[in-house]
């Protein structure tokens, strides 16, 4: 058996263990609210935008008339001092490793924000906690964090914009990271500004519905990430003619719907969620990617209602009777494909 045969073996057998005692993640809601967890509606926990419109808070397409994206949950303090502040303390969502700590607002239109990883859940996802006023003292990276371990306290800042005292919030994120050469892909993409965040930056992290997740996850329909993923709805599916593994499936090995074959591996089947999370890999032999070009791409299915329902997320584009990577198909062909 090869090595990576036996790795899948090993994910499998997670799988089948996990799959047997439904193995339940320890999760916090990363604020002091309890509305959410009461099951109280989400005007009782979401902060929208100086829109008023409550759904500019959530996760998606849901800004500027649905053609601007916002990868996370926008959640509103329960406490504030005498000026007016927030105050609330920010829980770790899972046990997990600090990553990243950015204490310079200007650096990202997060703010002030912090980065988790959490090695201990399958896949080994992300948390991300922005507009933050403080870091919890002695906080660095590195550490291990506990479930439910305050790590920071709630703000307003943010880097080129100003977030006003009335709209302090959490910005909390759920999800993937794309490549471990970020800043190779930075250089190509000549954005003339440093990147002070190295795999930590915003446009490296592909976020999913961390609302959505909590909601099923409370309602008991899912126990953990991977049962979730695996529920995701196909918008595009794309094959791409690269016999080589990106450190992103290497990272994220639950995501795999079979083993790599030991025999060659020739290219992907790529399945992105309707927000452009890729979900779902299957290797391929030579034969499934026959009359295949080097790194060509082939786009083999589109759910034209859920691509059209989540237009902010450009992923393909008609073209004669098919379609083709748009925008941000594309930057994920680079990222996580070294594509240039
Ligand atoms: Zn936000």
């Amino acid at each position: 058996m090869s090595f990576r045969a036996l790795i899948y073996l090993t994910v499998a057998m997670g799988v089948a263990a996990s799959t047997a005692q439904a193995q339940r993640l320890d999760l916090a809601w990363p604020t002091p609210n309890t509305a959410f967890r009461d099951g109280r509606s989400i005007e009782t926990f979401i902060q929208p935008t100086e829109s008023g419109e409550v759904t500019s808070g959530l996760f998606g397409c849901v800004r500027t008339s649905g053609s601007q994206f916002h990868e996370g949950l926008d959640l509103y303090p329960v406490a504030r001092n005498r000026q007016g502040e927030a105050t609330d303390k920010i829980f770790a969502a899972l046990s997990g490793v600090v990553r990243h700590i950015s204490t310079k607002p200007g650096d990202s239109s997060y703010g002030r924000y912090i980065v988790l990883e959490h090695p201990d859940v399958t896949p080994a996802i992300y948390t991300l906690y922005a507009h933050l006023s403080v870091v919890e003292s002695g906080l660095k990276v590195g550490d291990r964090v506990a479930t439910g371990q305050t790590i920071a306290t709630m703000g307003r800042s943010a880097g080129g914009y100003t977030i006003p005292k009335e709209r302090a919030h959490l910005h909390f994120e759920f999800g993937l990271r794309m490549t471990d050469n970020f800043s190779s892909w930075y250089s190509f993409r000549k954005f003339g500004s440093p990147n002070v965040h190295a795999l930590w930056n915003g446009m490296n992290l592909t976020g999913f519905d961390p609302l959505d997740f909590f909601t099923r996850f409370r309602e008991r329909e899912v126990n953990n990430f991977q049962e979730y993923l695996a529920r995701q709805p196909a918008a595009v599916t794309f094959r791409i003619a690269a016999g080589r593994e990106p450190d992103f499936i290497r990272r994220y090995p639950g995501l795999l719907t079979k083993p790599i074959p030991s025999s060659g591996l020739a290219g992907w089947e790529v399945k992105l969620n309707p927000t452009g999370l890729p979900y779902a890999w299957t290797p391929l032999t030579a034969a499934d990617v026959t009359g295949m070009a080097p790194n060509a791409v082939r786009i083999t299915q589109v759910d034209t209602e859920r691509v059209r329902m989540h237009r902010c997320k450009q992923l393909v584009t008609a073209r004669g009777t098919g379609h083709v990577p748009a925008r941000d198909l594309t930057t994920l062909l680079q990222l996580v494909f070294g594509l240039r």
